[in-house]
């Protein structure tokens, strides 16, 4: 089979967009990737994604469509389906979001009406913005009301949860985040659902790549509907999924088509049943585990440096760092890593008193460059050189020596070798 890749980039005449893609695949070369959100795909899931799949319309489902010619992608999304079920353990799949924010879309038309309360996790302590965000379509359309973590242990306390899903009684309850690095307990959230009459969804965006590896524990038993993102810890193309029970999905389907998007994009469907055959190998288990090892390896290492971690350190793929405990604003350490190729994002801690374009913190995750290889090893010397750099951010000497640290390791781990 010869695949159409990308990397090739055949038949190119738009030199300015094609010169603009090289630079950027250049860049993720020559960048450690801590954007705890992003992975590197492999070259199958985004050959994938260049091929005449994107020509086709294909609204409706498999066997069900509004147009004709459906035959092989008919085959492609059967096949996305029924890996994502077996993958997850889930009896039904949507696998058309364009994205975790579409998902959550469907999920939410599916099982609420406009003005509903929901509970969710507050966005100031790691929650998502499609979980409320006064200016996302769920903060204009639903009546979000928000739990956080506790001051002190920066942890969820699920006693406090309890308390106010008692108080608030809300038509949804939701667990997941974008910036926590403890375990969710979902059992109990589960409990705290019923007992207040509410549905429970779990937003699994961030986890999804560590639930599908066995690392940590799966929310589908637990839940109503259970979203995620394709692209993060579970390294396939950008996009979105719903996994629910059997009699959900009715409800689910028409929430997402014709409710939220009109024709599914069948090439990042395809891209989707790739990714997912990956992620039911033995070696995508490894990976799922090395990816917690290095995290916590590196938050040791920074620990161990003096840079204060949120709520302690990390079971998951995914810390953040108060860098207020160095003296820097959470933009003033993002902007001093990116001098030395590390790639991070400034993040709000739990309490932060600095505005959000500033935040006190950054996120980092491990779930990119374990991809590229590296190991705990690596880690101990990474811990040093970001804990050198927000130390000495404008000294000149330690930026150069960093800098070629961090450009041999690159060197050493390609990303696509
Ligand atoms: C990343 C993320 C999303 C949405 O992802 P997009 O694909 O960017 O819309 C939703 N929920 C959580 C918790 C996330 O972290």
């Amino acid at each position: 089979m010869t695949l159409q890749t990308p990397a090739s980039h055949s038949a190119k005449t738009d030199d300015a967009v094609w010169a603009s893609i090289a630079q950027e695949e250049e860049r993720q070369e020559v960048q450690l990737e801590l954007i705890a959100s992003e992975n590197h795909a492999s070259k199958e899931v985004m050959a994938a994604m260049g091929t005449a799949l994107t020509n086709k319309y294909a609204e409706g489902y498999p066997g069900r469509r509004y147009y004709g010619g459906c035959e092989f992608v008919d085959e492609v999304e059967d096949l996305a389906r029924n890996r994502a079920r077996e993958l997850f353990g889930s009896e039904r799949a949507n696998v058309q979001p364009h994205s975790g924010t579409q998902a959550n879309m469907a999920a939410f038309m599916s099982m609420l009406d406009p003005g509903d309360k929901v509970l969710a996790m507050s966005l100031d302590h790691g929650g998502h913005l499609s979980h409320g965000h006064t200016k996302n379509f769920s903060g204009v359309f639903y009546d979000f009301h928000s739990y956080g973590v506790e001051p002190g242990t920066e942890r969820l306390d699920m006693d406090k949860v309890r308390e106010q899903a008692l108080a608030l009684r809300p038509k949804l309850v939701i667990a997941g985040a974008s910036a926590y690095s403890r375990p969710i307990d979902f059992a109990a959230f589960a409990s705290i659902a019923k007992e207040v009459d509410a549905l429970f969804m779990v937003d699994m965006a961030h986890i999804a790549g560590l639930v599908a590896g066995g690392v940590h524990e799966s929310p589908v038993p637990h839940a109503d509907v259970v979203t995620l993102t394709t692209h993060k810890t579970l390294r396939g193309p950008r996009g979105g999924m719903i996994l629910c029970p059997k009699e959900r999905i009715v409800k689910i389907n028409s929430a997402l088509f014709p409710g939220g998007q009109g024709g599914p994009l069948m090439h990042v469907i395809a891209a989707k049943a790739i990714a997912f055959r990956e992620a039911q190998q033995e070696s995508f288990k490894r990976y799922a585990a090395e990816v917690v090892a290095n995290a916590s390896a590196l938050a040791d290492g920074l620990s161990d440096a003096g840079i204060r971690i949120v709520s302690g350190g990390t079971d998951n793929h995914v810390m953040l760092l108060d860098v207020g405990s160095v003296g820097l604003s959470g933009a003033a350490a993002e902007d001093a890593l990116h001098r030395v190729n590390i790639t991070c994002n400034k993040n709000l801690i739990p309490f932060d008193e600095r505005p959000p374009m500033e935040a006190s913190g950054i996120r980092l995750g491990t779930a990119a460059i374990t991809t590229r290889g590296l190991d705990v090893t690596d880690m101990g010397h990474l811990a040093g050189w970001i804990s050198e750099i927000l130390r000495s951010p404008e000294d000149e000497a330690t930026i150069k020596r960093v800098a070629g640290a961090v450009s041999e390791l690159t060197t050493r781990r390609p990303i696509y070798a």
